[in-house]
């Protein structure tokens, strides 16, 4: 196997980085999404085996005993996401490079252990209160749930500066093509 890079996007919930990593994706075809395992409930449309691993807490829990990941977290109570080895090698084994949309701490956790062939990308937002309407506007959480993702958030944006770069996302066009030079810078392209 011939090891690729690690694109790491981390951020608070609600801060932009799906967008920004989906955009990615169109642009660099030398790219391939980390589909991570997580615990929680599908969604709206999300898929499994495309968004995330949507797997069963029991089943989360032996693959941590067993080893199969390079970082898995708690991220919610009771909700558990991790970065399945096996995920980075099929899409190293493809002759991709690897991007991720991952919380603060996870992002952190790969960027120590990959050194230098990971790219840290910290996605700020303009500021708390856009990202609580940001989340608020989704629709899709209970507010206890809501709740939880702001305290979260609160927290994280704390994180920014452990990060290789810090990129703002004021306006999601600039920050778009923000993203595009770095990581074409990154791998090459
Ligand atoms: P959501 O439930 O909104 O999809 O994700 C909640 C948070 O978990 C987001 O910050 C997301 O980036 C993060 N997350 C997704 N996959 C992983 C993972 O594999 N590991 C870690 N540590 N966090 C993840």
């Amino acid at each position: 196997m011939k090891q690729g890079k690690l694109i790491i996007f981390s951020a608070p919930s609600g801060a932009g980085k799906t967008t920004i990593v989906k955009h990615l994706l169109t642009k660099f075809p030398a790219l391939s999404f980390s589909i991570s395992a997580t615990t929680r409930e599908a969604r709206g449309d999300e898929q499994h085996e495309k968004d995330y691993y949507f797997i069963s807490k029991e089943d989360f829990l032996h693959r941590v005993a067993r080893q199969e990941f390079v970082e898995f977290e708690e991220v919610y109570n009771g909700t558990f996401y991790g970065t399945l080895r096996s995920e980075i090698e099929r899409i190293w084994n493809a002759g991709k490079h690897v991007i991720f949309d991952i919380d603060v701490e996870g992002g952190l956790r790969l960027k120590r252990k990959y050194e230098e062939d990971a790219l840290a990308i910290f996605v700020q937002p303009p500021s708390l209160e856009v990202l609580k309407e940001r989340l608020s506007g989704r629709g899709t959480d209970s507010a206890e749930k809501l709740r939880e993702r702001f305290i979260k958030a609160e927290k994280e944006l704390n994180y920014a500066d452990k990060f290789d770069v810090i990129l703002k996302n004021f306006d999601l066009h600039t920050a778009c093509a923000e993203a595009e030079k770095l990581v074409g810078e990154f791998i090459g392209k």
